[in-house]
């Protein structure tokens, strides 16, 4: 058998830990496996290189972040390489580009292109096992990528779709997918089995547990993933092709998202090719605009609103700064303080009501609603970012989704 394991951040935080992870991959090589592991940088490192940044410049290049923030998987997989050495297993770390891992030049949110597996499938006949640095890779010009925040899930996953492994098994500090964030919600309940498009949406709609392009190329190469945590045994979630639709769930979780901004333009011309030009910009920035709102139009002139993350908000505004005149807005507002609560599940796509169930209990919450959008399966609505909370608590109650 041949096992793909990834190991967050949380899980190899300190020596202590790190050993402790080495305890785990050497019992499955113990019992005959080819065994590769991916690993994140220990607890906050990440965090704590992008501060680093702050101290230098405003504006540091892409090139050069990735060069540096690719240096804290780097460190996890010498350490775990080490501990499994000290428990006698022969072991070998590779960086993103040692493995193979070739992605596209988008330098901090890079995708991969292709993994030439054959180094990692060398260390395997060797009889190693294999420790592969997360979260990046190597473009054509051999410069170092890295794939996006969180891009370690997306590493093992492909790294695993690439070897054709029987099992990716994602360590994580919570026991699975719940229901909704369970630091936020303590009552929580952890899903057994979970469809990869339930799982693709609630990622990204921000559910932190999974890097949404990890599902999206699970679904793809239809690998299961065993979402678990490393501090016990227990087993986790199944996320997978789940056939039985009519059996799903009406609501299965809830998310939430706290890095939204939101801006809105007042009065542009109602014509053709307005909102071509202000979101052709938008893209050419490689801005992700998000929710979009056209009010209805009065007087030939029309509101518009759309969303973005809280990172981009400043290159949004240069874009909204430089088009105003073109698109004839003679104003435009923006917030930072907003959030996206959704419901995700995919009995909504046979059942009216569900979304109305859920203005509802924000209603009851006295919760503004400022924007809205819906698909099949989700309902998403931008509110206050200081009710966050209590929206995902109200909804976790009025759909029933806690333990029994
Ligand atoms: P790792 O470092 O292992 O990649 P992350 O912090 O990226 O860990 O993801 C795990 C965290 O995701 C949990 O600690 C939890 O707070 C958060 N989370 C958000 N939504 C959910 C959910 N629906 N189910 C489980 N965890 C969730
Ligand atoms: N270390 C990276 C991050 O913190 C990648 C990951 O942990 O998945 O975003
Ligand atoms: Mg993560």
């Amino acid at each position: 058998m041949l096992v793909v394991q990834k190991y967050g951040g949380s899980s190899v935080a300190n020596p202590e830990r790190i050993r402790r992870v080495a305890g785990r991959v050497a019992s499955v090589r113990e019992s005959g496996h080819d065994v590769a592991v991916v690993v994140s940088a220990m607890g906050d490192t990440t965090d704590d290189l992008v501060s680093l940044v702050k101290e230098i410049t405003d504006s540091p290049s892409d090139r050069e972040m990735d060069m540096l923030l690719s240096t804290g998987e780097q460190v996890s997989i010498a350490l775990l390489a080490m501990a499994l050495k000290e428990l006698g297993r022969p072991v070998i770390s590779l960086t993103g580009a040692q493995a193979g891992i070739k992605t596209d030049s988008a330098h901090t949110k890079a995708r991969i292109s292709e993994i030439d597996t054959s180094r990692v499938r060398e260390e395997f006949n060797r009889g190693n096992i294999v420790v592969v640095a997360g979260f990046q890779g190597i473009n054509q010009a051999s410069d170092i990528t890295t794939l996006g925040r969180g891009g370690s899930d997306t590493t093992a996953v492909a790294l695993a779709a690439a070897l054709k492994a029987d099992l990716c098994e994602i360590y994580t500090d919570v026991d699975g997918v719940y229901t909704t964030d369970p630091r936020v919600v303590p009552e929580a309940r952890k899903l057994d089995v979970i469809s990869y498009d339930e799982m693709l949406e609630l990622a990204n709609l921000g559910a932190a547990v999974l890097h949404p392009r990890a599902v999206e190329l699970a679904m793809k190469y239809k690998m299961p993933l065993h979402v678990r945590s490393s501090f016990n045994i227990n087993p986790g979630t199944l996320v997978k092709e789940v056939e039985n639709m009519e059996k799903a769930l009406l609501v299965t979780g809830v998310v939430c998202d706290h890095n939204v901004a939101k801006i809105g333009l007042f009065n542009v011309m109602d014509k053709p090719g307005i909102a071509y030009t202000l979101f052709k910009a938008l893209a050419d920035e490689k801005i992700n605009v998000d929710m979009i709102i056209q009010s209805a139009m009065r007087d030939e002139r029309n509101d518009i609103s759309f969303t973005c993350s809280n990172g981009d908000l400043k290159k949004a505004l240069a874009v909204v700064d430089r088009l105003q005149p073109d698109i004839g807005a003679n104003g435009y507002t923006y917030g930072e303080g907003v959030a996206k609560v959704s419901i995700v599940g995919a009995g909504m796509v046979s059942n009216p009501g569900v979304a109305a169930e859920m203005f509802e209990a924000l209603y009851k919450e006295g919760i503004n609603i400022d924007m809205i959008s819906t698909s099949e399966i989700k309902v998403s609505c931008i509110i206050n970012d200081g009710d966050a909370k209590k929206a995902v608590r109200a909804l976790h109650k009025k759909f029933n989704l806690a333990c029994e």
